[in-house]
Order: structure tokens, then sequence, then C-alpha cells
């Protein structure tokens, strides 16, 4: 079997995976991507009113400006696929990208490669590893008695598919948590969608569509949208804006669990940093092994904390119209934020509602009937097009923390001080504990908790990555703005050491 050998490989051709590529790009890294194109979640499960939730100086590389970076509104997915698109062609990424290269198994070769048979010296048959092979190498060998991991990967050139095995020494997984294993809700006997007469789709079957034929699949058909998370609210506005005029029907969104929902980045005229995203405000969170004295503190300030809460849970219900259509959650503002659920509003959702066009129902439970779908309070809801945007199985990809593209670019830049030797993993047990600690407070914060989510500590997280690093972690020029000032990608440019 030929195996073709390199120091990286690096999984995945999103955010994650070019940011890793830019920053081992002195290794000539193999980046294995799946799909026929960069940009991930962006190319991938985007619809065609999708953008991000946060203005473009908060999702930008440390060393690429977004071109009008000061410009307040938040870019749509082309925008950000253009942004990578720039960033990849300037920094000569391409080259390292192997597209159609799906990675199907990962095995660690325990037993070694040996630089004798280095294919420098060629010598094409090492049989160190425990498989038959041909080296085929470029110049990045993997380190003489380092373990190899195996890497199967299936490229597909036109209809026929090939598996190609790789051996890297390191590899970067950067597979991302959304995309590719729709979580589909289950259904009792009879009860599925093969008795309903319409259409059925996950909303990552409709983010394939472009956006002349979504408009038509949606055009005059009653749509119900199971789901209130993000994707669920654009694909709301998405049919409500097909639908206008005379013949346009309305559609239903099916709301199991409330979350609050934020219009804008003010919050009473103050810009929303101030709460969650500043050293001093991310001081009032618990973090592990902080000592008693911030244990304490923590402690003694959280009816702060609880102020904060309230004072934007009182802003969102003046402002948007929670109560009218019975989308006040129970739960305070702070648990959202803090498990990552929190979701920008589309500036026309709620003018659609209030037409008419949008309208939600309230259910725990729901399944289908010919006709539509079916409540346990047994009303039940005529429908043409039933649109899952239940979300992604995450844990059955990748057990990780949501990342974005700041916390990528410095785990990046963290990973390649590493394999340079700059700093040395600390042992197992300690990682291990650190990450169970981490856990159990983060658990305490919310009722929402699936996974990491660094929202409330993000500078801190980012502290801890600077000390290992041997960088400073505060990063601002004076106290004030240390204090009051968000961080953001900018403040983390390269320090050599
Ligand atoms: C609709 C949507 C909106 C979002 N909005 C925001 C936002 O506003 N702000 C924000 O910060 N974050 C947002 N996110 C989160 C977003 O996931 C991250 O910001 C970021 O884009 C994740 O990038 P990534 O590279 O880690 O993963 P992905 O973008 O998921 O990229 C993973 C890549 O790996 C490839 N891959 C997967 N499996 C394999 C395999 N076996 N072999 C080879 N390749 C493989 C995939 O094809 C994909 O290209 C959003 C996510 C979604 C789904």
């Amino acid at each position: 079997m030929a195996v073709m050998f390199s120091k990286i490989g690096i999984i995945g051709g999103g955010i994650s995976g070019l940011a890793a590529a830019k920053q081992l790009a002195q290794y000539n890294p193999v980046v294995l991507e799946a799909t026929d194109s960069i940009g991930g979640v962006w190319k991938h499960c985007s619809f065609r009113t999708t953008k991000l939730q946060t203005p473009r100086c908060d999702y930008e590389f440390s060393d690429f400006p977004w071109p009008l970076r000061d410009n307040s509104s938040f870019p749509s997915y082309i925008e950000i696929l253009d942004y990578l698109n720039s960033y990849a062609t300037h920094f000569d990424l391409f080259k390292f990208i192997k597209f159609n290269s799906r990675v199907t198994e990962i095995r660690l070769a325990t037993n070694i490669i040996d630089h004798d048979h280095n294919p420098n010296n060629n010598n094409n048959n090492n049989n160190n590893i425990n498989i038959n092979i041909n080296i085929n190498i470029n110049n990045n060998l993997v380190s003489a008695g380092k373990p190899v991991w195996e890497v199967a990967v299936q490229t597909t050139n036109g209809s026929s598919d090939h598996i190609q095995w790789y051996g890297f020494e390191f590899i970067v997984v950067c597979m991302g948590k959304y995309g590719d294993v729709p979580i589909i809700p289950k259904y009792g006997v009879n009860k599925g969608p093969e008795v309903f007469k319409g259409k059925v789709m996950h909303s990552q079957e409709y983010s394939d569509l472009t956006p002349q034929d979504s408009s038509t699949l949606l055009k005059g058909k009653k749509v119900v949208v199971v789901g209130y998370k993000k994707s669920a609210i654009d694909l709301a506005v998405e049919c409500a804006q097909a639908n206008q005029g005379e013949d346009g029907k309305s559609c239903t969104m099916v709301v199991r669990t409330l979350h609050w929902i934020v219009p804008h980045y003010s919050i009473w005229g103050l810009p929303f940093y101030l709460f969650y995203s500043t050293r001093f405000s991310q001081f009032l969170h618990q973090r592990p092994n902080q000592g008693t004295f911030r244990n304490l503190l923590c402690h003694l300030l959280s009816p702060a904390r609880k102020a904060t809460s309230k004072m934007i849970e009182s802003y969102l219900l003046w402002k948007l119209p929670l109560a009218k259509y019975g989308l006040k959650p129970d739960h305070p503002f702070e648990e959202d934020y803090a498990s990552c659920q929190m979701a920008i509003l589309p500036e026309t959702f709620f003018q659609e509602a209030d037409k008419g066009m949008i309208n939600f129902k309230r259910a725990s439970d729901w399944w289908f009937w010919e006709g539509g779908v079916e409540f346990e309070d047994k009303t039940k809801l005529e429908a043409d097009l039933v649109i899952l945007a239940t979300g992604y199985d995450g844990k059955k990809k990748l057990k990780a923390s949501v990342s974005n593209l700041h916390t990528s670019e410095i785990r990046c830049k963290w990973l390649a001080r590493l394999i340079g030797g700059k700093f040395k993993l600390p042992s197992m047990e300690k990682m291990v504990d650190q990450i169970n600690t981490e856990t159990q407070i983060m658990k305490k914060t919310t009722r929402f908790y699936k996974r990491t989510c660094i929202s409330t500590f993000s500078i801190n997280h980012t502290d801890e990555i600077c000390q290992e690093m041997g960088w400073s972690s505060w990063r601002k020029n004076n106290w004030f703005a240390e204090a009051f000032s968000p961080y953001n990608s900018r403040d983390y440019e390269d320090e050599e050491i």
C-alpha cells in the first residue's frame, strides 16, 4: 500500500483548518478537506440570509484585517467566504489543501519510523510500521522514534472513490462541530415522515439549495420550521420573504425550549461587550484554581452578575414582543450566554411575525399526520413542507468546545509553538484534571451545558494560552483599557519569544 508521509496532517478546511495551515506552514502540512471548497460551515451550512452574528472586527485573523473592518454591519456568509478565500490566497495556503479528501479512519501506529529506511536513502520498503508501505515522502518526514498516525483518506475523482493512506506525526483535527451529522427527531410507530404527504427535510439539505431554488421551494407553501435557534430563526425569515404578496402563506415555528434572543449589541445604550467581554466583567465569573480570595469575591459579587443578567432581560422584554408571542424564557439570560445559546435576530423577524407571516407553536412533543404535524395538546397543523432546524450532533463528530475564529487561531498559534518545542505539555493526569474541573464549574453556571463554551471566560482562557506560550497575557496599553475594553484577535498579534 502506498503511504504518503508528512509531519503534520490537518483534517478540515474551515476557519480552524486554515488557521492551522497558516500557523504550521513551515512544516508543509497536508490539509485534508472532504468537500471541494474551503470555508466549512460558511460554505455548507449557510442559507441565503445567513450572516455572522458579530461585527466583522470580532471575527478576524490577527494578521489579516477585513477590508472596511470598521463597517459595523454583520457580514453575509458570502462576504465571509470571500474573506477566507483572500486569507488563503494571501498566505498561499491552497497549495497545502487536498480537496475531495475525506478522512475515514485514523489509527495510531505504535511501531516507529526508522530513518535508515528514509526514502531519501532510496529505500521504498519500510516495514517498521504495521502495514506494507511504499514510502512516497515529501521533504517533511516524520521524526525518527515518534509514533505515527495512520490516516485513511477517501478521495473522490469523478465517480470513482479511492482510499489513500497517509502517515503523520501530528494530526490537527479541525472537523468542526456542525454539519455532516444532522439531528433527526425520533418518532413513534406511524408517526414519522412516512405518513406525511408533504416534504420533510433537514436544514442541512435546505442549505444545499441555491437561493433561487430555496425561494421556489418555499413560495406558496405552508411551512413548518421545527426549532428555535439561529438556523430556525433565519429559515422562518426566509419563508416569510419568499411568501410576500397575495398568494403568500405563513410559516409556523415549533418551539420546544425557549432561549433569549437579542436584536443587536446595544443594551439600554451600552455596548454589549461591557457585560461579558471585558476583563472586569469576566473577573466576576468563577474559574478553576483561582484561589480562595477570588472565589470569595465571585461569591460576594454574584448579586452583580444576577443584576447584569436582569438588566439585559429587562431591555429585551422592552425592545422585543417576547411576552406577546409567549416567547419569554423563564431562565436568566446569563445561562444562555454561558452555554453559547444566544442568537442574534435578523432585523425583520418580529416585523414578519406582526404581519402574521411567522407564527409560533410551543410544544414539547410533536409528530406527523398525513396532512402536517400534530401536537400533544391534540391540535393539528397543516403543512406542505416541514423543515427540521434541529441542529447537528456535534458529539458524534468531535468532542470539543464550540470555536470561533479567535479561539481557533490562538489555539493554532499555541500548537505551532508546542510543535516547535517552545514549551511542553503538562502530564496527561494534570490535563484531564483541569478539563474535569472546568466542566464542573461550567455545569454550575448553566442548565443548558452540553459542551465547553468559553463565552464568560474567553479572556481568561486566552490568558492561560498566552502564559503557556510565554506571552504576556495583559495586552492593553493602560489599566483602564485592560479592565473595560473588549479583547479581539488584534490584541494577540504574534509575539516572538
Ligand atoms: C449556521 C451557522 C452560523 C454560525 N455563526 C457563527 C457566528 O456568527 N459567529 C461565530 O463565532 N461562530 C458561528 N458559527 C460557528 C462556526 O461553526 C465557527 O465560527 C467556525 O466557522 C467553525 O469553523 P471550523 O473550521 O472549526 O469548522 P467547520 O466550519 O465546520 O469546518 C470543518 C471542515 O472540516 C471538513 N471535514 C469534516 N469532516 C471531515 C473528514 N472526515 N475529512 C476531511 N474533512 C472533513 C468539513 O468539510 C469542513 O470543511 C456558526 C455556525 C453555523 C453552523
